[in-house]
């Protein structure tokens, strides 16, 4: 939190996770009955309580609002939003939808532009459920032994799905998937808490990729892409962190922006 970071956005998820701030069992519609026909740029949409609080960048209806760039043009882009149209300090944050789908096959091509070349971190938000080919992990280990006087670095963000999300378990707790992300670079889970079932789900999770091997660091995060849920839940959270000797990761966007659209 607080680093500076530009986001890219790519579109497309394999799920859906309409179940979050659901009573046990349902699926929110909410994102639903948004008619796309209304807007004309992401930023305009409105923001959900319930379901995936990101569904404009995996639903096929709100695919208009995205843009279809090339490398070239993602590069521009990117360094054009860097404060000193350069990179210094800044991080790369690769998010979705679920970026490790198939554009694993083009950030090479991004990566090696020249005005990519200095950039020293990224780090992909994932759901951990997508295996890295072969070619992307030569590809990565690589990019982090350039030939420059610095360092690289990459670390995956994994936010594994728990039943709260409406995901089934065994579609979206895949230890061995990411374990093997931990021979790339640095990976640490993420777990979205809202009531005493979910700690008792991210416990049982937990267990399973430790006993797969996982090394890394656990976070939970409270629920709440508004801010009116997210404050009934933070502290509880924390102090079950706490408890646990697990990580709490906040959700700095909710206080800081409400959550808006581009934070
Ligand atoms: S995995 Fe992430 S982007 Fe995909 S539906 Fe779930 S919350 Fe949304």
């Amino acid at each position: 939190m607080g680093v500076p970071s530009v986001f890219l956005r790519t579109f497309g998820c394999n799920f859906k996770c309409a179940g979050f701030g659901m009573p046990k069992g349902e699926l929110s519609n909410e994102a639903e009955n948004i008619n796309p026909d209304l807007y004309t740029e992401y930023k305009s949409l409105p923001l959900v309580s319930t379901g995936c609080d990101s569904y404009a960048s995996w639903d096929p209806r709100f695919k208009h609002l995205s843009p279809v760039l090339d490398s070239s043009a993602i590069a521009d882009a990117i360094v054009d939003t860097l404060p000193h149209k350069e990179w210094r300090d800044e991080h790369l944050v690769i998010t979705g939808g679920e970026p490790l789908l198939g554009w694993q096959r083009a950030y090479p091509d991004l990566l090696n532009h020249p005005k990519m070349k200095s950039l020293k971190e990224i780090t992909f938000e994932t759901n951990g459920t997508q295996e890295l080919s072969e070619e992307f992990i030569d590809y990565l280990v690589q990019w982090q032994m350039p030939d420059v006087d610095f360092e690289r670095e990459i670390t995956f963000s994994v936010s594994a799905k728990l039943p709260c999300s409406g995901e089934k378990w065994e579609d979206a707790i895949c230890p061995e998937i990411v374990c093997r992300y931990e021979d790339v670079g640095t990976a640490y889970l993420k777990f979205v808490i809202a009531t005493e079932q979910d700690f008792a789900d991210a416990e049982c999770a937990i267990a399973a990729y430790r006993k797969a091997g996982f090394k890394g660091h656990v976070y939970l995060m409270p629920v709440g892409g508004v801010e009116s849920v997210y404050t009934l839940n933070n502290r509880r959270v924390a102090e079950f962190a706490m408890k646990h000797g697990l990580r709490y990761s906040d959700r700095l966007q909710v206080p800081l922006f409400k959550n808006e659209w581009g934070t």
